[in-house]
């Protein structure tokens, strides 16, 4: 019941689990975005790295990662995936949303301006093997409000590679709710845009709570987004010779 970004928009319903899984199969990856520079970058190569790293700000307290971690780690091995997160070895991202902070502007000061910071993280040296970096997605862990959606504890998109956990100060989150955003933001980063609810209908499948519903009541992601994002990293596997899966 969601679509990927990526590719033309589905037909509203699926009547097989084969048919669902072509389609999340078959999906485009290969979507340019826009940088700081006013250029178009394929920040979707992020994926040839099979790296995910984690940047705490420095006034969010450092037992936040491993609940975050823990959410993405969960997601992408019952996905099977191949991929590295890393958090100790990870270059600073801190002037980064620095700037995005500062050109901001939204109804809060100091709220992160998370347009702008994607435009940013797509251009970042770090991860430009021209530069000396090589290719990994971003995690941002920070005590700002994302833009002026106070509602909103995340952030995350595949074509930009990155995903931004919200995490003030003067709102608690206990940990077990940490590990659901970051496993539902995981999700994002890792192809899904959409929502669990409704846009589309995949029968073969039972309906089930989902860690992909809006605001991430449950930890359990349903079977039909986990295909979706097997059969959409398959694809990508297929179209370009990397091996993702372990
Ligand atoms: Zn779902
Ligand atoms: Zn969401």
């Amino acid at each position: 019941m969601h679509r990927l970004i990526l590719g033309k928009r589905p037909d509203k319903i699926f009547n097989s689990v084969e048919a669902w899984r072509k389609f999340a199969n078959s999906l485009d990856h290969r979507i340019k975005v826009l940088g700081n520079d006013g250029q178009s970058h394929p920040a979707y190569e992020w994926v040839n790295g099979k790296e995910i790293q984690i940047h705490r700000m420095p006034d969010v307290p450092e037992d936040a990662v491993e609940y975050i971690v823990e959410g993405i780690d969960g997601l992408i091995r019952q996905i099977g995936l191949d991929v590295n997160i890393n958090y100790s070895n990870s270059h600073s991202s801190v002037e980064e949303v620095r700037k995005a902070t500062e050109c901001s502007d939204t109804l809060y000061d100091g709220t992160l301006d998370r347009d702008k910071l994607v435009r940013l993280l797509v251009v970042e040296s770090w991860r430009n093997p021209i530069y000396g970096g090589r290719p990994h997605a971003d995690v941002i862990i920070t005590s700002q409000y994302i833009n002026w959606f106070t509602s909103n504890r995340g952030s995350a998109g595949f074509l930009h590679g990155y995903m931004v956990i919200s995490l003030p100060k003067d709102r608690q989150i206990p940990p077990e709710e940490i590990v659901r955003i970051s496993r539902h933001e995981a999700g994002h980063l890792l192809g899904l845009y959409e929502h669990h609810y409704p846009s589309i209908t995949v029968k073969g499948y039972d309906p089930t709570s989902c860690n992909m519903e809006d605001g991430a009541p449950v930890l359990n992601t349903c079977n039909m987004h986990l295909d979706s994002l097997r059969f959409f990293w398959l694809g990508l596997q297929k179209r370009t010779g990397v091996t993702f899966f372990k």
